[in-house]
């Protein structure tokens, strides 16, 4: 019977230990925290969002997008949504595509993946960090804690995740084993994490959340774009839309000349200037004509960038001064500082290179044996629930591959 070790019980470890497990193969999962699962149980706000609707290569930052359609295409969403309704884990989308549990609970999730490990014989090593993956007479030995506690296994799945949100047991601590065994380690940094910008401009606006376009630029060169929900904070920009940019602020820190710029009306600019335009000479304050498609609290802080007084009315604003306040409100640049680091970031950049392991199997291409998932890879997606299916899609197929007898 073919003996796997798993290093970390996290999405893409609990599905490669299930699947290994249903290849028949004797199966132990290691994690140093007490119990499995513990990030994807504050996963979607304790909602868990699994998967969505427009998974496709192509929403990853990845260097290798042919690699990702792969994968997706031998377990995508649709294999995805199978496994967990066969796991008692029925889904459902929101209109937005963003699939989440029916009970709409993280922790309801964890407990069926618990329950099915139980099931599935697989053994459980908790409060167990393994700390060094060593060539053994049959494949690999696990050390945990020193060499007198060696545990030998024919192959190894390393599903100890990234650096994000250390508190919750990924703190990148298996990079050196892997750099050592003869993979390359990207850089790894902070991705999907709040921005912090230059925002004291805006501070009455904390708390305040809208829809907008934001694009990050370097000098004059842009460096990427998105349209997405975004929250006005103490400290710059937190939401979807700042979250799904962070990774590119990480990777060109340094240097100065990053900033945003915000188009707070992004979908509905043609029915502010028709509404602009038939109430253009009346007496309505400026502020409720901006009121139709903008939080209230937005109007006043714009006016006064743009040097309008908050009560003036439409019928007194000069064309210049109105096309400068559009202006403002659809494209103000904002200083970038930097992000929230490790400590505030939903998923990590950087790891080993996906061209370093095989996309039918995610066995490295390095050393045979040792297979690679979820966050340990250089793969990256926006919110919305690509990286947990990205997770979940890796560790099933190396579960797949580890736990077949070949
Ligand atoms: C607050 C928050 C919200 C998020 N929300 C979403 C969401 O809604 N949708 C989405 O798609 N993604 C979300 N993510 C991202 C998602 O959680 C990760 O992409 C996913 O957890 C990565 O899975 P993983 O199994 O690769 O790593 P992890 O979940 O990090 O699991 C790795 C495990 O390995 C263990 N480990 C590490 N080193 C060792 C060692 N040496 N020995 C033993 N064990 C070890 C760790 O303790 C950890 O439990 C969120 C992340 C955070 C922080």
């Amino acid at each position: 019977m073919m003996q796997v070790g798993i290093v970390g019980a996290g999405p893409a470890g609990m599905m490669a230990a299930l699947q290994a497990a249903a290849q028949g193969a004797r199966v132990t999962l290691y994690d140093t925290n007490r119990t499995v699962g513990r990030k994807l149980l504050v996963t979607g706000n304790g909602r868990c969002n699994l998967t969505n609707s427009s998974v496709t290569a192509a929403r990853y930052a990845t260097t290798d997008p042919a690699f990702l359609e792969t994968v997706l295409g031998r377990f995508g969403r649709m294999e995805l949504i199978a496994a967990l309704q066969e796991l008692g884990i029925p889904t459902y989308a929101t209109v937005d595509g963003w699939y989440y549990p029916l009970s709409n609970s993280a922790a309801a999730v964890v407990e069926a993946f618990a329950a099915a490990l139980d099931q599935s014989g697989v053994e459980l090593c908790l409060q167990t960090k393994i700390s060094d993956i060593r060539p053994g007479v049959e494949g690999f030995v696990l050390e945990v804690g020193g060499p007198s506690h060696a545990h030998p296994v024919q192959r190894v799945i390393v599903a100890a995740g990234g650096k994000a949100y250390p508190s919750l047991g990924s703190r990148g601590e298996c990079f050196p084993l892997l750099e050592r065994m003869g993979h390359t380690i990207v850089p790894v940094r902070p991705a999907l994490a709040p921005i912090r910008a230059q925002v004291k401009q805006f501070h009455k606006l904390q708390g305040v959340r809208l829809d907008v376009g934001l694009a990050l630029y370097k000098g004059d060169q842009k460096l990427g774009e998105t349209v997405g929900n975004l929250m006005f904070t103490q400290f710059g920009f937190s939401g979807p839309a700042a979250m799904d940019l962070s990774h590119l602020v990480s990777a060109h820190l340094g240097g100065g000349d990053l900033c945003l710029t915000l188009d707070l009306i992004p979908r509905h600019l043609p029915e502010l200037r028709q509404l602009i335009a038939r109430k253009r000479s009346q007496p309505i304050p400026l502020s409720v004509a901006l009121g139709a498609v903008l939080p209230v609290k937005i109007p006043p802080v714009f006016q006064g960038l743009a040097g309008l007084p908050a009560g003036i009315r439409l019928s007194q604003v000069a064309d210049q001064d109105l096309e400068r306040l559009l202006g403002l409100l659809t494209g103000i640049s904002v200083e970038v500082k930097g992000t929230r680091g490790f400590q505030f970031s939903q998923v990590s950049t950087g790891g080993v290179p996906i061209t370093e392991v095989d996309p039918q199997s995610m066995e490295s291409r390095r050393v045979r044996g040792l297979y690679l998932v979820g966050e340990v890879l250089d793969v990256v997606g926006p919110c919305g629930g690509y990286n947990l299916q990205f997770a979940f899609t890796s560790g099933a197929l190396a579960g797949m591959a580890a736990g077949g007898g070949e």
